[in-house]
């Protein structure tokens, strides 16, 4: 047998679980070629597979699928045609991809019945599924919620529920749907829970319906992929696209994830990018379920290079493949920075993140390096010269690799009759590659300057004696002295006097006010 059997473990609980699983769900694993149980995984299927009421939290990307997966299959009983198993996941996509992957788990238990339920398909052929008798019901709660309004599905036999990506569930509104479904299933049942926060809500829905939950928590350390290539660049807000545009071209991605904090955000950046000649669309909270689904489905084909979209939009999606991540804007904390950099350097491969920074958010950066412990490297945009040389050498390789491949005569008579008028005939290349790479031009503007100025530093002279003892001498925003009664502007890159602005009462700073 390949895979997890083979390798085998240092961590002997994963053996022992191992041990426990029938030979089917080990046949099933072996074949979806899982080499070894993710620590989510070796954490949580030994309890979970005892019957407890496990609580657990890892970041996306980390397995917690077949974390609950593996124990529920091994759970059903293919001869009772009941509902014996509930998996509530926050949207469609994620109901069809959780289903997906039971349905790999269980393959070589004959007999066993899937279903995945979601809103926006029609309902009466769930129904009729539901009627002919299924084992495990994956749905989005207000579907489920519907088909238990009208009668069209029986819980009484349910002995496991999973609340999978609990905390979007809950931020989606679901936490009512939740509780009603959780009060209408068996009692006795056990209770299964995992999020990739927990916030307090998720903390009272787990007190209120689990007994005595096992609480599971993989560390951000562990979470932190470490062959993700991790970076940020200072950048001024209105030259962002532009240094997205250069490191796209730059690396040559062909498939990115960008992230922003905004909808507003989402599609600015989308409008801009198209605007250059990329392929690109958005994803956010308030699109339609079909329109999530179209654009997913271009994505994963690689007709859409970039895909922009906000934190909760792109929470859960599976995507493999992706070269690169941008946190166009810096992430609100650093859950959402482990998060968000996740979606890169899956299943092994190397994968790059880059977080955009606007000055004095870079201190953000810092925090995040220090509670994660990642290397976070300080970089420079890219100098619109380094972009040219680029793009120039790769131009050359393109040409270099392909030019042993068979051409058809037409083409070749062409490059003849060419060659042969020019008295010099790299002239002729010449042309030809100047309009290859004006092409390539409209995605970045190699004449504009990225670079972010540091303030003058003026050596300081020697305080006249007078002043010695006087107050020090104020730092800037850069660290250098600050000339009396001015301060520095980050928009413009100078001082700027203050004579101007407008005086405050202290009281308006919170300070106390002085009777
Ligand atoms: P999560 O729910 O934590 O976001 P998923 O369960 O969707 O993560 O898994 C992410 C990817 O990792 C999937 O493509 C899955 O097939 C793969 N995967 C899961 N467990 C393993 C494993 N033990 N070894 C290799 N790949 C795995
Ligand atoms: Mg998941």
């Amino acid at each position: 047998m390949r895979g997890w059997i083979e390798k085998g473990f240092d961590n002997l609980e994963a053996v022992k679980f191992l041990d426990e699983l029938s030979d089917d769900v080990r046949r099933a694993i072996a074949d979806m070629g899982y080499e070894e149980a993710t620590p989510i995984q070796a954490a949580a299927i030994p309890p979970i597979l005892e019957g407890k009421d496990v609580i657990g939290q890892a970041q996306t990307g980390t397995g917690k699928t077949a974390a609950f997966g593996i124990p529920l299959v091994e759970s059903l009983d293919p001869t009772v045609r009941e509902v014996q198993a509930l998996v509530l996941c926050p949207t469609r996509e994620l109901a069809l991809q959780t289903a997906g992957e039971l349905k790999k788990l269980s393959r070589y238990r004959r007999g066993l019945s899937i279903l995945p339920v979601y809103g926006g398909a029609p309902i009466e052929r769930q129904m009729r599924a539901l009627r002919d008798g299924v084992q495990v019901v994956v749905g989005t709660p207000g579907r489920v919620m519907d088909h238990m309004r009208r009668g069209t599905v029986d819980f009484s036999g349910i002995h496991v529920v999973v609340l999978d990506e609990a905390d979007e569930m809950l931020d989606m509104g679901f936490r009512d749907d939740i509780q009603t479904i959780l009060e209408g299933t068996p009692e006795d049942r056990q209770t299964v829970l995992f999020s990739a926060t927990m916030p307090r809500p998720i903390l009272n829905l787990a007190k209120r319906y689990q007994k005595n939950p096992m609480h599971i928590e993989i560390a951000h350390k562990e979470m932190t992929v470490e062959k993700i290539d991790q970076s940020y660049i200072s950048v001024r807000s209105f030259h962002k696209v532009e240094l997205l545009s250069r490191l796209l071209v730059r690396d040559d991605i062909h498939l990115a994830l960008v992230f922003c904090n905004t909808k507003k955000c989402v599609e600015e950046v989308v409008t801009q990018l198209q605007a250059r000649g990329f392929t690109a669309a958005g994803l956010h909270g308030d699109m339609r379920q079909i329109e999530r689904d179209a654009i997913m489905a271009r994505y994963r084909q690689g007709s859409v290079a970039v895909l922009v979209a906000t934190d909760v939009a792109a929470r859960g999606l599976d995507i493999e493949n992706i070269e690169a991540v941008f946190n166009y804007d810096v992430p609100q904390d650093v859950e959402y920075y482990v998060h968000r950099i996740g979606r890169t350097g899956r299943a092994g491969k190397a994968g790059k993140a880059y977080t955009f920074v606007v000055g004095r958010e870079v201190a953000r950066m810092w925090e995040y390096r220090k509670i994660t412990g990642a290397r976070i490297l300080c970089e420079q945009a890219p100098t619109g010269e380094a972009l040219l040389s680029v793009q120039r050498e790769r131009l050359m390789e393109k040409i270099r690799s392909s030019a042993g491949n068979e051409r058809n005569e037409q083409t070749l008579e062409m490059a003849r009759t060419l060659l042969g008028e020019f008295e010099h005939p790299e002239q002729a290349v010449a042309a030809m590659m100047d309009m290859l790479l004006a092409a390539e031009g409209s995605r970045a503007d190699a004449s504009i300057d990225l670079r972010i100025v540091e303030p003058p530093r003026q050596p300081r002279p020697a305080a006249p004696q007078w002043q010695r003892r006087g107050p020090q001498p104020v730092k800037g925003a850069q660290g250098a002295a600050r000339p009396a009664g001015r301060s520095w502007d980050e928009r413009r890159d100078g001082w700027r006097d203050r004579g101007n602005r407008p005086y405050k009462p202290r009281a308006e700073y919170g300070g106390r006010r002085s009777k």
